[in-house]
């Protein structure tokens, strides 16, 4: 069993009847073993490794700050390489990934991620550790 295998038979996103495509549970075309498309491989991809789940968290969340709404300065700002140090947007994991950012994991569905401003990120992670 390969490891995305392993994964997808725990994972409560994918098709878990064992038949057709293992994302959609779609019949699977001649010569396709896994997905029924590059679609469902993609948003499985999506869903389980950090750096594609980061960048469609970001997407999903259009480009802003959940909390509070703020937006990272534009390429196009003339003061973009000073304010992005400060501005950036970063993706939070609500469940923590516990040093799972390397591994392809069902922590990093979308689902359970959230994109944060850098000011609101260090709110969230320093309760994170209160807790
Ligand atoms: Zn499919
Ligand atoms: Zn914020
Ligand atoms: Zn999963």
């Amino acid at each position: 069993m390969t490891k995305s295998a392993a994964l997808l038979s725990q994972c409560v996103l994918a098709n878990q009847t064992g038949d057709g495509c293992a994302w959609c549970g779609s019949p699977l075309p001649k010569r396709r073993r896994t997905w029924c498309s590059d679609r469902c491989a993609d948003r499985f991809w999506h869903n389980h490794w950090w750096s594609l789940a980061r960048r469609a968290a970001k997407r999903r969340d259009k480009y802003a700050c959940r909390r509070c709404g703020h937006k990272p300065p534009k390429r196009t700002d003339p003061q973009y390489r000073k304010r992005r140090k400060t501005e950036r947007l970063e993706v939070n994991h609500i469940e923590q990934a516990r040093g799972a950012h390397r591994s392809l994991s069902c922590i990093h569905h979308l689902v359970n991620l959230e994109t944060l401003c850098v000011a609101c990120h260090k709110d969230e992670t320093a309760g994170q550790r209160q807790r």
